[in-house]
């Protein structure tokens, strides 16, 4: 066997079981995004500043390597949470998130968002049983992201572009950003915020809701 046939073989098990998880999300009525980004981008702190002003019940599977720091700042923003530790992993798979949903009370939630380990590559390639997957780039992680990860920019129904505050302290631009995020996927929705300041995070609620309603 090829390692090409070994990978794909992976993957095709790994959507046999997010098409289960799927089945359960949809069977609550809960609506579930898989956020995505590189390790620092503030994937906790949009968590935390949207459980803060988002008015729906919402839960939250935090992904990590190792320890639960992200999931007790979730319990302590007020929102339901259970921590997956990977142990080495360097992403989240369809497995790992169906352990986790027997300590969620999915039938109580509007939405479920799953915090993937922080990483630009492979979180990408495992469907987790989400509606939509939405990304996090950090602007100071610079502004040729999208052309060196496309895959993830490909991926995302929504691309947040946070730390904007630091915009007058880097070199990176946001408006290339958003370019060459749109070349690779002319659907993406983009959302310049900073989680520092709160700006812009309305349009990202308002995003939320929508996915929700649909
Ligand atoms: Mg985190
Ligand atoms: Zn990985």
């Amino acid at each position: 066997m090829t390692r090409v046939t070994v990978v794909r073989d992976i993957l095709e098990a790994n959507d046999r079981l997010a098409a289960e998880n799927r089945r359960l999300f949809d069977e609550a009525d809960v609506r579930v995004v898989n956020l995505m980004s590189a390790p620092g981008a503030g994937k906790t702190t949009l968590l935390e500043r949207t459980i803060a002003s988002l008015d729906l019940r919402i839960g939250v599977v935090e992904g990590d390597i190792q320890g639960s720091q992200d999931a007790e700042r979730i319990d302590a923003a007020g929102a339901r949470s259970v921590q997956i530790n990977t142990n080495g992993a360097c992403h989240l798979d369809a497995n790992m998130v169906a352990s986790a949903l027997g300590e969620l009370p999915l039938p109580e939630l509007d939405l479920l968002v799953i915090e993937n380990v922080g990483n630009l590559v492979c979180p990408a390639e495992f469907k987790v049983g989400e509606h939509a997957k939405a990304m996090l780039l950090s602007l100071p992680e610079g502004d040729d992201k999208p052309a060196k990860y496309p895959l993830m920019f490909r991926e995302s129904r929504a691309l947040v572009i946070n730390k904007m505050d630091l915009a007058p302290h880097v070199d990176a631009d946001p408006d290339r950003i958003e370019r060459d995020a749109r070349t690779i996927n002319p659907e993406i929705e983009v959302f310049r915020v900073s989680c520092k300041t709160g700006a812009g995070l309305d349009a990202w609620l308002d995003w939320l809701r929508r996915l929700r309603a649909h």
